[in-house]
């Protein structure tokens, strides 16, 4: 057997390991597709950081709402309480001032002794803590009768807002005047809460009134927490700020009405919003709430560097941590992106070299294989016909013999740039198959086209007249085996190579330099 067969026999082993190799799994199949498309790595590793980081962030934004609504709530829960306690005491003395109207106005009550009169007049509720006194003044402004006895024979009421409203307006109800400085009881800021006593004929008669010390809503403060900046207060309605936790100083009767925000809260009977403070300039939570039945607004506002405190701190750790790992995540894609790529360019530069023939530059045999298995395929599913032709230089011993070694190389290499100059479809492949022997493959080309295409380049080795002094022609030659295969009809592309091989043996026994095609052997021609 000849050489070139042994070897053909080596080329379908390799072919069945290939067969095997081509069972790949799907994740090598992924891991391909990243090295191929490396950028792809480091486009989807920014993307799940930047959605991880989106979806953190949102988590961390979602915690603020929460913390904000949480305060909120208790800060309304602390609202209704304080609104509650003031409308049941304002409700409890409403219920004193009628009595002490319906009183006055009976002509039978007032003409009892003074003490017993008082008993009628004056009810338990006018005793509670922070009433600071209760009164009937005549339509003149002075006090004619009182719970407490105090000194106020000279004194005259009627400069004071309620006595105004009451002497003007027939039809006001109860009345609750602003703060002031009581001139009977040693300066304490009250609140008067009056109704008005009418004559039998409807006409102005005077005013009954129950004194209530703003200390009552300074004390109902002290008990609400608002933390360590916040505040809380009962304003009036317009404006004119009553109580504040924490305190205002002493001399400074606060007056928000010009705040911005302010409207906000006079206009609803509730709500809430978030603003800066005019009196100290902290930022607060506002919730408030009308009281019923009077003028007075109660608010509870937390500031808001309290109630985000704790969610900021946690944002600070949670952020930066996100951050940190997200872009080390990114990095770390983008690292994997570039060495994917710079082994994908080394694989491909070793695949290139691993299949190319040093010294000729050709393909190699592993490289013809794996071609020429291609090719095969190709051709099957086009039914296309697929010619192999076998090269082998003629007398080539002898040439090594006569010129040296390193002068064979360099015929070697003359004759493959032939035969690549001679073969340049695509898809044709051109490979130095060992020694001076070299195999083309012609996709497309049937036995006439492969027969004319070796004469051909039998014809041009021929051209190139290199000397070859001890062959009986005196240049140097090549012999050319032909074989054609349809792929749809043959077994496979080792026998195609085996009948080009057999031709080529053929070619030489009838004396060399000529190419010999198989179907002409058949046919009795050669
Ligand atoms: P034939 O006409 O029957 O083909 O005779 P031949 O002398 O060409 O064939 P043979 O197989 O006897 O000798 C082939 C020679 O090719 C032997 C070997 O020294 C030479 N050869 C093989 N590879 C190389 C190579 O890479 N460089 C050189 N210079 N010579 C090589
Ligand atoms: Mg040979
Ligand atoms: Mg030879």
């Amino acid at each position: 057997m000849p050489a070139s067969l042994k070897a053909v026999r080596k080329t379908g082993r390799v072919m069945s390991r290939r067969l095997m190799r081509r069972n790949n799994s799907a994740a090598m199949r992924f891991a391909e597709a990243f090295s191929r498309f490396p950028v792809l790595a480091g486009l989807i590793g920014t993307a799940i950081a930047i959605s991880m980081a989106v979806l953190s962030f949102a988590a961390l934004w979602q915690g603020r709402a929460q913390a904000l609504q949480n305060a909120h709530q208790a800060s309304a829960n602390l609202v209704a309480t304080l609104s509650a306690d003031i409308a049941r005491n304002a409700e409890a003395i409403d219920l004193s001032l009628r009595t002490i109207v319906s009183g006055a106005q009976n002509p039978a009550v007032m003409a009892l002794p003074p003490d017993l009169r008082k008993l009628v007049l004056f009810d338990g509720a006018t005793g509670m803590t922070y009433v600071g006194g209760a009164f009937v003044m005549d339509r003149e402004g002075r006090i004619v009768i009182e719970r407490d006895p105090s000194q106020h024979a000279d004194l005259l009421f009627n400069d004071r807002d309620y006595f105004k409203a009451h002497a003007e307006h027939p039809d006001a109800s109860l009345f609750i005047s602003g703060p002031y400085v009581s001139r009977l009881r040693k300066g304490v800021t009250s609140l008067a809460m009056s109704r008005r006593i009418n004559a039998p004929d409807g006409s102005f008669a005077g005013v009954a009134v129950i004194a209530l010390n703003v200390a009552y809503f300074r004390n109902l403060l002290s008990r609400v927490n608002v933390g360590r900046s916040g505040s809380a207060f009962i304003v009036q309605q317009d404006g004119v700020m009553i109580a504040r936790k924490p305190a205002l100083p002493s001399d400074e009767t606060a007056y928000v009405a010009k705040s911005p925000t302010f409207a906000a809260m006079k206009d609803a009977p509730s709500g809430s919003y978030i603003s800066r403070s005019t009196i100290d300039g902290v930022r607060r939570l506002y919730t408030f709430q009308h009281v019923p039945g009077t003028h007075l607004i109660a608010a509870v506002a937390p500031a808001e560097d309290d109630v985000l405190g704790g969610w900021r701190e946690r944002s600070v750790v949670i952020g930066g941590l996100t951050l940190m790992f997200g872009g080390g995540f990114i990095v770390i894609s983008w690292l994997l992106a570039i060495s994917l790529r710079s082994r994908a360019i080394a694989h491909e530069k070793l695949q290139r070299l691993a299949g190319t023939d040093a010294l000729t530059g050709l393909s190699n045999r592993r490289a013809l294989d794996r071609r020429l298995d291609e090719e095969w395929r190709r051709a099957r599913r086009a039914d296309q016909p697929l010619s192999a032709l076998f090269v082998d230089v003629d007398y080539f011993k002898l040439y090594n013999d006569t010129y040296g070694h390193a002068m064979g190389d360099d015929a070697l290499i003359a004759v493959a740039d032939c035969i690549q100059n001679s073969a340049k479809r695509p898809g044709d492949i051109v490979a130095r198959y060992g020694g001076e022997e070299f195999v083309i493959v012609l996709p497309g080309a049937a036995s006439s086209g492969a027969f004319t295409f070796a004469e051909r380049l039998r014809v041009k080795v021929e051209e190139l007249a290199i000397p070859n002094s001890a062959a009986p022609k005196g240049i140097l030659t090549i012999s050319i085996g032909c074989a054609t295969a349809s792929p749809r009809l043959a077994d496979d592309a080792l026998k195609l190579l085996n009948s080009a091989d057999a031709a080529l043996y053929l070619a030489k026994r009838a004396g060399r330099n000529r190419a010999i095609h198989e179907d002409s052997v058949a046919n009795g021609g050669g």
